[in-house]
């Protein structure tokens, strides 16, 4: 218990950081730090803040941004406007500013992030260049002269117009931003954050409206900017819109990509890295090369070249090692067992699916097919390969919608609803090709499941009010694992798993939904006999405990001695239905399984 009560954030790189960065002011005498470096400091300060921001958006939830410095103008403009203009104080123009920049974050990531590939870059290029021209050219904030005279902020009657004494503030910032992040990412909507890059659509299939938690993630990632654009407003006494341009919102994407993008902690070292390397190579450059210019953009793009090839991981990774990693969520002793839906009563009619038909142009995937899963039954859907049992799979679990026909789930018509509504109801699936997340633990994978059983959003988990239910999701995880026989590696990550083992894992991630009918698709595809004896075991053990199945196969032997029912479909058509034995000796099966393609 002493374990589970250590907060996720008394990671070491913590306190490491929090000495380092209070001791480095103080220090006395000799040791004192020049104010050369203070300036340096406050700058990486600014610029982690940004960097945080990138990592939750492009590193963790893989939406590369190239127009964060936009968002920094916002937040430096908005003070700066209201300071010089209207005489307002700077810290309620600091909620201005992040109310402001929120609401346009709102609008802007609705549209774009639904971009998908290319699109979505070049989509942040575009309203990046255009918020910088917008500075440029609004009368109201002086054009390309930018606004000057902004005052310095001061706190409790103290000036922090020095350097020295605006340090403590960016620095207490900057941590806020790393534990308000890693807090987020160790929360229900931070396992769904982290679902985003990848496998989105099996975080869908869990519950999760990915589409609405990118755009969160888009504002938040801009709310930190802007704060960093506040402060530096506040330092610089002086906004003008270059530092707001595109150069530097691909600046602040390479500290990102430099310290290890799917890192918090990175973005601080990609800032320190970048910022003092700039200063130096600004100083060196021209003296050796005997011209002045920008050379360091040169050099800056070298080395972004071999960081790619040989540490696409940034640099990050390699400090970590200095610090032992404890797993962030862990089971507690005790907690409350989540509610559970009312079961249907064995032999009820459960899914009904009724004339579907799903057609690809020309191609009729699934034709008319007919046929119903009663509760406590285990029925198999097989068929050689391309006989439309994934389409159907997919008709079901509301990932594409049928042409026509219909779908009864508990007496409700659920053909028209989408993959997250279904999955509410009761129906909870694994996938043909395992979708999970290979560097978190199996425990936080199987968590993922149960999204709809919780309700912590954003702010309470930033604000870490949500313990009680993040105690409750990790018992009920670890209970669905032990209920599978996993319970031995919850703390492993599951990347580390046997395929056969994850496809368990994959189980348990559905049994965490509360389901009352599981859908496995090819749940026995690349396991080794052993393997498939003890999911057949497994399977067999769900339905004791009331579980209905419905499992798609084309490994006729695994089904066999499993279903209680068969279905069998070939070329998109429902051939034979019936009894296993039945279904044996049915010369139209013979010959589709004999005769066919597989
Ligand atoms: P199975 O799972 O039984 O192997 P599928 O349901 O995956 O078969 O495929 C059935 C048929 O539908 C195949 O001919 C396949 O090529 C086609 N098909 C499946 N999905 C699509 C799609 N998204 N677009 C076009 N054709 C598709
Ligand atoms: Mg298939």
């Amino acid at each position: 218990m002493t374990a589970t009560r250590r907060p996720a954030w008394l990671a070491k790189p913590f306190w490491f950081f929090l000495v380092a960065i209070f001791a480095l002011p103080v220090l006395p005498g000799p040791l004192n730090v020049p104010e050369y470096w203070i300036t340096l400091l406050n700058y990486i300060g600014l610029y982690s803040i940004v960097a945080i921001g990138l990592v939750l958006l492009t590193g963790i939830g893989g939406m590369t941004s190239f127009g964060q410095a936009a968002f920094v103008g916002v937040g430096a403009y908005a003070s700066a406007f209201l300071t010089t203009r209207l005489g307002i104080s700077p810290w309620v123009a600091l909620f201005v500013g992040i109310a402001l920049t929120a609401l346009v974050a709102f609008v802007i990531g609705a549209v774009t992030m639904r971009l998908s590939g290319h699109f979505l870059p070049l989509g942040t290029i575009a309203w990046g260049l255009s918020l910088y021209y917008l500075f440029g050219n609004l009368e109201a904030l002086g054009k390309y002269d930018g606004i000057s005279g902004i005052p310095p902020l001061s706190l409790f009657g103290v000036s922090l117009a020095s350097g020295r004494s605006i340090y403590y503030v960016i620095w207490i910032v900057v941590l806020a931003a790393v534990l308000s992040v890693q807090n987020l990412l160790n929360s229900r909507p931070g396992r769904a954050i982290r679902a985003l890059r990848g496998v989105g659509t099996m975080a869908e299939a869990m519950g999760v409206n990915t589409a609405w938690m990118r755009v969160v993630i888009f504002v938040y990632s801009a709310v930190l900017a802007s704060i960093s654009g506040f402060l530096y407003a506040h330092l610089q006494r002086a906004v003008n819109p270059t530092p707001f341009g595109l150069n530097h919102g691909i600046e602040y994407l390479f500290m990102a990509v430099v310290g290890g993008v799917a890192h918090v902690w990175g973005a601080i070292l990609g800032a320190a890295i970048l910022t003092i390397l700039q200063d130096y190579l600004q100083s060196i450059l021209p003296v050796l090369l005997g011209q002045s210019g920008n050379f360091e953009v040169i050099v800056f793009g070298i080395l972004m070249v071999l960081l790619l090839q040989h540490a696409r991981q940034g640099v990050w990774p390699f400090v970590a090692r200095a610090f032992p990693r404890a797993p962030a969520a862990r089971v507690p002793e005790q907690a409350p067992v989540l509610p559970q839906r009312t079961k249907p009563n064995a032999g009820e009619p459960l899914l009904v699916v009724d004339q579907a038909r799903k057609t690809f142009g020309g191609l009729v995937a699934v034709d008319d097919v007919s046929f119903e899963v009663r509760a406590g039954q285990i029925v198999g859907l097989i068929g050689p390969n391309g006989a439309g049992k994934s389409t159907t799979f997919n008709l079901v679990t509301g990932v594409s919608p049928v042409t026509h026909g219909t779908i009864r789930f508990a007496g409700e018509r659920i053909d028209t609803l989408n993959a997250r509504e279904i999955v509410r109801r009761g129906i909870g699936r694994t996938f043909q090709h395992v979708k999970l997340l290979p560097g978190m633990t199996v425990l936080e994978n199987v968590a993922i499941g149960a999204h709809l059983r919780g309700s912590a959003g954003v702010w309470r988990s930033v604000a870490r009010l949500n313990r009680a239910e993040e105690a409750r999701l990790m018992a009920e995880a670890a209970r669905q694992l032990a209920r599978v026989g996993l319970e031995a590696h919850l703390y492993e990550e599951a990347g580390s798993l046997s395929l056969g083992q994850q496809r368990i894992l994959e189980i348990a991630r559905a049994l965490c939904c509360d389901p009352a009918l599981l859908l496995l698709d090819e749940p026995a595809a690349g396991l080794r006999y052993q393997e498939k004896q003890r999911l057949a075991e497994l399977l067999r053990k769900l339905q004791a405990e009331g579980m209905s199945v419905l499992l798609v196969e084309h490994d006729m032997d695994f089904v066999m001695n499993l279903a209680d029912r068969l279905v069998v479909m070939e070329f998109g058509t429902r051939i034979a239905e019936g009894l296993p034995r039945d279904i044996q000796n049915d010369p139209a099966v013979l010959e589709a399984y004999l005769g066919g393609v597989d």
